[in-house]
């Protein structure tokens, strides 16, 4: 019998509930106070948590154990070592000591450090985030006790995603402590931040996409004619979930639970096998590991049942794409969330205090959220009417909006807008209030009652990138307000002038339009707002002069860190592009050329047989052959050109100018590639097309 969700829920993790049941209460004590102090464990405690760690894992038939961690691939990494000490006598007893849990050592030079490390400089250190749980991850064929770390080079430069998320986390508590002191909630003694990401992804048959290397090599489709029906109907988004999808979100939900991951909201989205899966929000460290074991679990559950799982940003050219919706905010630890404006935001001088630092730090570092966002795939989305444009803005509402406009006009906000009474005409339906704010799917970033909602992000990516920016820009425009506040000696006034007059200086970045339009680009260009449209692009925001500035006041990055993580993004964008280049090669080469060849030559057949049975007009075969001809000739001449500048390109140095390079003339060359290859496709009879369509993939799964 199916087991209940209260049954299996975290039953793979050794939570709060396990440690108090297993530890000793004075090691129990002093590991939450490590946990809420985010402080160090002491050795002889971290032995104590070690053996019942062990003790616990192997109950659950655990064999190894692995420090788990986020390189800068943005995936993550695990290396595993089995718990066994043998003995002389020929048995062996089972370890794992406080030492193994606290620091692991793996030789790590194969992963990306952008010219943090030479390849000779081999070491590496894990070190255990305590903060983040440890679990168990369970597969058919191995069951490896799992403890979330974070990586560090030799020399102590973060190798990974999840030390800067940790000190920016750390930045924003500090900054946001103050100013909560400064309103004088001196009980208050952190200041969290919390995300919920929302993530998309497609489904499609195994079958099917193992016979696309495009797929298989690169997460998306490089060929493929659009079918005769795409989304246009709007069919697909919340629709019935077809029955095999359900089997998978079963048991995509019922591993998610044992990992003690909250997933929760699960829907159809607007593409034709595109699917979301939300979980409640949590705190940031956590909601990023969560985030990539719910990545993680996705695919290997849609492997078992015969599908797999796309989660490329753009899988398919011409339908949606996928993002990941980063819902950020940030809670005092007496439980009030910070971002609440509660019922009449006009009198909330608290919550207005904040959001004006909020609208600051986007204005201000707009470019720095754009290059939070920046992946290959992402560049195939962002700026599609479909993810929110490549221009940064904030959504606020008009109940916001119009205290704004308050503020800035009068000095004075003296009331708020509320919702208006839901009356449908019928009888049986309730009434009830509605929310004094709609909302709008194309801001990129959009206040959501008590949360911002990132949209930007892309459905690979982890979501630290995007967090540790949100939290240090925010934790710089928090501690500008700090300094100046608390050297005030009229504190109301100077309250209300700050926010006046950060108001005033950054209301550009406000926009509650259509973010798709044609009319919003002029508009944001006018006020001077940056529009980073690809990747290659947004990447110098990281290393210019005012990003060193924050992120080095911060102790979040240095400038050693920020200039690798920059040469990682070039890096990563030339690769992929490379990588994808050269897939489209080896399948218009081995694929597409031979099957048109082949499906010319019968038609050629045709003709002659026709004609020598009983001389029959075969000017239709003729008309089809002259236009496969015609396009079979244009896609070699592509074919050559791109094989040219692919070469040129892989010859170049690593680095700015290559990435710009694979972007400027590559990735053209690769659409004039596909181009007669996709028009091929709708030429030649469809038992000889020799890979699955775009209507194979998504409306047959
Ligand atoms: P939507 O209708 O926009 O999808 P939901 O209420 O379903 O909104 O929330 C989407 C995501 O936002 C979920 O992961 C949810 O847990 C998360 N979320 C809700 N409140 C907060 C908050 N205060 N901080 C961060 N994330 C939040
Ligand atoms: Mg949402």
């Amino acid at each position: 019998m199916k087991k209940s969700v209260r049954e299996i829920f975290g039953c793979n993790v050794f939570n709060d509930a396990v440690m108090k049941e297993r530890l000793p209460k004075s090691a129990y004590k002093k590991m939450r106070a490590a946990i809420e102090a985010g402080a160090e464990l002491d050795p002889d405690v971290a032995d104590i948590v070690a053996h019942e760690m062990k003790e616990w894992a192997i109950e659950k038939g655990a064999t190894h154990f692995t420090h788990w961690f986020q390189p800068l691939t943005g995936i993550t990494a695990e290396k595993h070592d089995a718990f066994i000490d043998p003995q002389p006598d020929g048995t062996t007893l089972l370890r794992f000591s406080g030492k193994e849990l606290i620091k692991g050592e793996p030789d790590a030079s194969s992963f990306p450090s952008g010219g943090l490390r030479a390849t000779f400089e081999a070491r590496g250190y894990t070190a255990w985030d305590c903060t983040s749980p440890a679990f168990i991850k369970e597969t058919p064929h191995s069951t490896i006790l799992c403890i979330p770390t974070a990586f560090c080079s030799y020399k102590g430069e973060a190798l990974d995603k999840k030390t800067p998320l940790l000190r920016s986390m750390q930045a924003l508590d500090i900054q946001a402590t103050r100013i909560m002191h400064l309103f004088g909630k001196n009980e208050v003694k952190h200041v969290t931040t919390y995300a919920g990401p929302e993530q998309e992804y497609f489904l499609v048959d195994k079958e099917k996409f193992l016979k696309r290397k495009d797929l298989i090599f690169t997460g998306r489709t490089l060929f493929g004619a659009m079918p005769p029906k795409g989304q246009e109907l709007d069919d697909h988004y919340f629709g019935t979930i077809p029955e095999k999808v359900l089997q998978f979100m079963d048991r995509f939900n019922q591993e998610l639970w044992k990992l003690g991951i909250s997933a929760k909201t699960q829907h159809n989205e607007a593409a034709p096998a595109q699917h979301e899966l939300a979980p409640i929000y949590d705190q940031n460290n956590i909601a990023t590991d969560h985030n990539q074991l719910v990545m993680e679990t996705a695919q290997r559950v849609a492997e078992e049942m015969g599908l797999r799982c796309l989660l490329h940003e753009k899988p398919f050219a011409g339908i949606n794409g996928s993002g990941k919706h980063n819902n950020w905010s940030m809670s005092t630890d007496t439980g009030e969330n910070l971002l609440d404006p509660g019922k009449s935001p006009h009198e909330n001088i608290q919550f207005l205090l904040i959001l004006a630092a909020i609208l600051k730090a986007v204005d201000i570092h707009a470019d720095l959220m754009r290059v939070s966002s920046a992946v290959p795939g992402n560049d195939h989305r962002l700026g599609g009417n479909e993810a929110p444009p490549a221009i940064i803005s904030v959504y606020l509402g008009e109940q916001l909006k119009d205290v704004v406009k308050q503020l800035i006009e009068s000095g004075q906000a003296t009331s708020s807008i509320h919702g208006e009474e839901y009356d449908s005409g019928v009888l049986s339906l309730p009434t009830f209030e509605m929310d004094a704010t709609d909302r709008n799917r194309t801001s990129p970033f959009a206040f959501t009652g008590n949360k911002f909602e990132f949209r930007m992000v892309g459905s690979t990516q982890s979501i630290a990138d995007p967090n540790i920016v949100l939290n240090t820009i925010v934790a710089d425009s928090l501690s500008e307000f700090a300094d100046i506040l608390e050297s005030a000696d009229d504190f109301q006034k100077t309250l209300h002038d700050l926010i006046k007059s950060t108001l005033v200086a950054h209301k550009r970045i406000i926009f509650d339009g259509d973010g798709y339009s044609e009319a919003w680009v002029e508009k944001a260009r006018r006020r001077g707002l940056p529009e980073i449209t690809c990747m290659v692009d947004a990447v110098p925001a990281l290393t210019t002069e005012k990003a060193i500035r924050l992120f080095e006041k911060h102790g979040v990055f240095t400038q050693t860190e920020l200039s690798s993580r920059a040469e990682i993004l070039y890096e990563t964008y030339a690769k992929t592009t490379n990588i994808e280049a050269l897939t489209m090669i080896d399948m218009a080469k081995k694929q597409i050329v031979p099957a048109t060849i082949k499906y010319q030559t019968s038609l050629a057949d045709s003709i002659n047989t026709i004609k020598a049975a009983c001389d029959l007009d075969t000017s239709v075969q003729g008309k089809l052959l002259e236009d496969i001809t015609e396009n079979l000739k244009k896609m070699f001449q592509a074919l050559g050109e791109l094989e040219q500048v692919t070469y040129r390109a892989e010859e170049m140095p690593d680095g700015e100018e290559q990435a710009k390079y694979y972007h400027d003339v590559v990735s053209r060359a690769m659409e004039d590639l596909r181009a007669p290859a996709d028009r091929l496709e709708m030429l030649v009879a469809k038992e000889a097309w020799p890979i699955p369509s775009y209507g194979d993939l998504i409306f047959e799964v």
